[in-house]
């Protein structure tokens, strides 16, 4: 039996208006536009209502192609920052399997790269987002992901090391510490720099060390150390 709770879930997954399935595919059309061409990329973010990670009163803008607060100070990232930065980690050789995400947040890009490698790996410092973002993914039945509450400026040292890892928080500098947990082959996707100065690096090890590319001009909130 259905109960009124479960029913209440799926007509808030479905959404209405401008939360439909109408809308969105006007962002994935958009996206195409961007220059975003992975179509598996496209497919999922077809299918994963981004309005259920935002507050309900932002709803109705959630397939804008902003970023929008999600309390604490933090922000959903853009829908084609979330699709690029995607992208470039699925460019790795057979696709990733195993990935590390750095700041869970809402837990909307969490959502899409679930869809998209074999387990999922993911660090949040601030316990009440990670809290919101786990309920979100379990209304969604994603069940692949691992969540932690910590500074992820220390990975995740136990399930090292990772095909993938995507950061979604801007340091100045390159953490060492998440390099050293990349596999040979491995790719890490990360914002670099201070406020209005980040560049998008996409950072692949080698065997006989690592590849650096610096991509795009990127708007990120910062990486902060601790946990609240
Ligand atoms: N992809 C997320 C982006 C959220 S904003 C989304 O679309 O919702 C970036 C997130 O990184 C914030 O939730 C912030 O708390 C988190 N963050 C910043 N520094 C961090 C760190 N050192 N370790 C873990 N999470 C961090």
């Amino acid at each position: 039996m259905v109960t009124l709770a479960q029913q209440a879930v799926t007509q808030r997954i479905q959404g209405v208006g401008m939360t439909s399935h109408r809308t969105r595919g006007r962002m994935i059309d958009r996206l195409q536009e961007q220059g975003i061409t992975n179509s598996r990329v496209l497919k999922t973010m077809r299918n994963i209502p981004r309005h259920i990670f935002v507050d309900e009163a932002l709803a109705s803008r959630s397939y804008e192609d902003t970023a929008l607060p999600i309390g604490y100070n933090q922000t959903i990232s853009q829908p084609y920052i979330v699709a690029r930065m995607t992208e470039l980690l699925l460019e790795h050789d057979d696709g990733p399997s195993k990935v590390l995400e750095i700041g869970t947040g809402s837990g909307y890009q969490t959502a899409i790269l679930s869809q998209l490698v074999d387990t999922l790996y993911s660090v949040e410092r601030i316990a009440a987002l990670l809290k919101k973002a786990k309920d979100n993914l379990w209304d969604l039945h994603f069940k692949n992901v691992k969540y932690q509450h910590n500074d992820g400026g220390w990975g995740w040292p136990e399930f090292a090391s990772y095909d993938g890892i995507l950061v979604a928080a801007a340091p100045d500098e390159i953490p060492e510490t998440l390099l050293q947990q990349l596999n040979i082959g491995g790719v890490m996707i990360i914002p670099i720099g201070q406020k209005r100065k980040q560049k998008l690096h996409k950072i692949t090890r080698t065997i006989e060390g690592y590849d650096d590319q610096v991509l795009d001009s990127v708007s990120f909130v910062p990486f902060l150390t601790g946990r609240s």
